[in-house]
């Protein structure tokens, strides 16, 4: 079952299940259907994030998304909040700023693991050293999804990607434990685990 249909601004009318009831008024449905491959999980964390946001008892106006560069960079374009889009690997030293700027702000952060952790790797470290007052959600899909399937610092040793056609030789990052060894104090692991890893075709 949906809802009532919208016309977005491309003229494809759209309509959210009724699962999305709760959480249609931050949902730019104008702006839909989305960029991401069909099955893709950022769809899954938009929802969910969406959901975070609307029982976070935080006033939505107070609530700021920064995203960087990537497939998951686009996901603060769906939402009807302020959200700002920022440069590659530069999310975290942007909402650093915003947070200094106006305390008062929820500053949430969201990106890959190429724009959070290779890009921006050093920006991640330093703000779980400093323990800055911001959510960081990375979404970790072991691989740079957008830009063709090249390796970043999580895929996984022996994974083929198109640069590393005869397997990746490097070790990756374990990402809770490099932000717990860096001084974050409120890690948490995955909230989705994708079990289906495929180590020959982009993301
Ligand atoms: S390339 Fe990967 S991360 Fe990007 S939209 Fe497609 S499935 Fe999602």
């Amino acid at each position: 079952m949906s809802m009532e249909a919208e016309v977005t601004t491309t003229g494809i009318k759209v309509e959210l299940p009724k699962s999305y009831e709760d959480i249609k008024d931050l949902i730019r449905i104008d702006r839909l259907p989305h960029i991401w491959c069909p099955g893709c999980g950022l769809g899954i964390l938009l929802k969910l994030l969406a959901r975070a946001i609307k029982n976070s008892g935080i006033p939505i106006e107070k609530h700021v998304i920064v995203t960087g560069i990537g497939c998951t960079g686009r996901l603060g374009g769906y939402l009807k909040l302020d959200a700002y889009h920022v440069t590659h690997g530069r999310a975290i030293p942007f909402a650093v700023g915003l947070k200094m700027a106006n305390p008062e702000l929820e500053v949430t952060v969201v990106g890959g693991d190429g724009d959070i952790l290779a890009i921006g790797g050093n920006h991640f470290i330093h703000a779980a050293r400093r323990n800055d007052d911001i959510n960081v959600i990375i979404v970790n899909n072991f691989i740079y999804g957008m830009t063709g399937g090249q390796y970043s610092p999580t895929t996984p040793k022996g994974a083929k990607t198109t640069t590393s056609p005869y397997g990746h030789y490097e070790n990756p990052f374990n990402v809770p434990l490099l932000a717990y060894a860096a001084g974050g104090p409120h890690t948490w692991p995955g909230g989705q685990f994708f079990t289906k890893m495929s180590f020959t075709n982009p993301s």
